[in-house]
């Protein structure tokens, strides 16, 4: 079985051992929030629910084999439609959920939307993972929505790799994944309790793809220390940098989903890109074309004109991008 990954970095092909998928499908929702202390376990037919709005995904459904923890359920939300996500959040409300998994931009969206139309989903407690959560947004959500909300931190080559404990010191790294950090900064006064750099994984879990200090390319603090929820130190991850994700806004008003870029890669011979939105109804876009021959503006812009549908100012540049350190950023607004 084959998983694509690509939230910020060059989509890659993971192959997924079976048990490997079963586990991170089924029991890793479990798992964080069993450690966050929010578990209920009412045996709702349906678990976890998780929101994309990348239009590359579609509705589907899991059943759990023997019905170990629930179905998961996969939901499409065009956050460009605020009515047809009151009608979405409606509809999954009927349904008897424990936990809503999402990326931070669509728990902005659900503070807006019950900000303005005073409905929200009848989730036990957020789960929030893709991108960097800030902790203003963290607070917002919690003081608008009044759900808890767990962050989360993992990667479609392991699965889900920390997540906050009960008393919400940071994220948590698991037990059977060790962690080190690449080009780490030197501070005074070294705390070997302390390290900051390029987050390296060696993971055993998936048998089809066991990884020896694997360069994940986001930047972390991490720290070891203790809580009442553990008996020994854990790492931890206090801060995690890279991995920004951010919708963009169309001249109408419209949120637009920066996933809905990724099919990009399948119409144009290009080693990567980068959408930047300068102001509303103007973007720039870089392409790193792999092929000199096949650089064609014009042909470009009547794809991107496609995708975004509204009128806007589009510049296509050629230029060669250059990885840094840091993940790179595929996705920038200015607004
Ligand atoms: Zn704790």
């Amino acid at each position: 079985m084959f998983k694509t990954s690509g939230t910020t970095g060059n989509p890659l092909k993971i192959p997924y051992e079976e048990k490997f998928y079963l586990k991170t499908l089924f029991l890793s929702v479990r798992k964080i929030a069993l450690i966050s202390g929010y578990y209920i376990g009412n045996k709702s037919h349906i678990y976890n629910i998780s929101l994309t709005d990348n239009p590359n995904c579609s509705n589907e459904l899991w059943l759990s084999p023997e019905n170990l923890v629930g179905d998961m359920l996969q939901v499409f939300i065009d956050i460009s439609d605020i009515s047809e996500c009151v009608n979405v959040i409606n509809q999954l409300n009927k349904l008897d959920f424990e936990s809503l998994s999402l990326k931070p931009e669509i728990l902005k969206l659900l503070v807006n939307i019950h900000l303005q139309k005073n409905i929200k989903p009848k989730a036990k407690y957020v789960i929030c993972s893709g991108a960097n959560l800030s902790e203003n947004l963290k607070e917002l959500a919690k003081n608008v929505l009044k759900i808890p909300v767990i962050e989360a931190y993992g990667l479609t080559e392991v699965g889900i790799v920390a997540s906050n404990c009960a008393c919400n010191k940071g994220m948590v790294i698991y037990d059977d994944l060790k962690v080190d950090v690449k080009n780490e900064k030197k501070f005074a006064g070294h705390d070997k309790n302390k390290k900051e750099g390029n987050l390296l994984l060696t993971s055993m879990r998936n048998k089809h793809l066991p990884l020896i200090n694997y360069q994940t390319n986001d930047i972390v603090k991490l720290k070891l220390s203790n809580c009442s929820c553990f008996h020994d130190a854990k790492w931890r991850i206090v801060e995690l940098k890279g991995r920004i994700m951010q919708n963009f806004v169309l001249p109408s008003g419209k949120y637009f989903p920066a996933s809905a870029f990724h099919n990009l890669f399948a119409l144009i011979r290009m080693r990567e890109f980068q959408v930047i939105q300068r102001k509303i109804g103007e973007f720039l876009f870089i392409v790193d074309m792999r092929v000199d021959s096949e650089k064609n503006e014009q042909m470009i812009r009547e794809i991107l004109k496609k995708i975004i549908m509204e009128e806007c100012k589009i510049e296509v540049t050629f230029k060669k991008i250059n990885y840094t350190q840091t993940k790179f950023q595929r996705f920038i607004s200015y607004l």
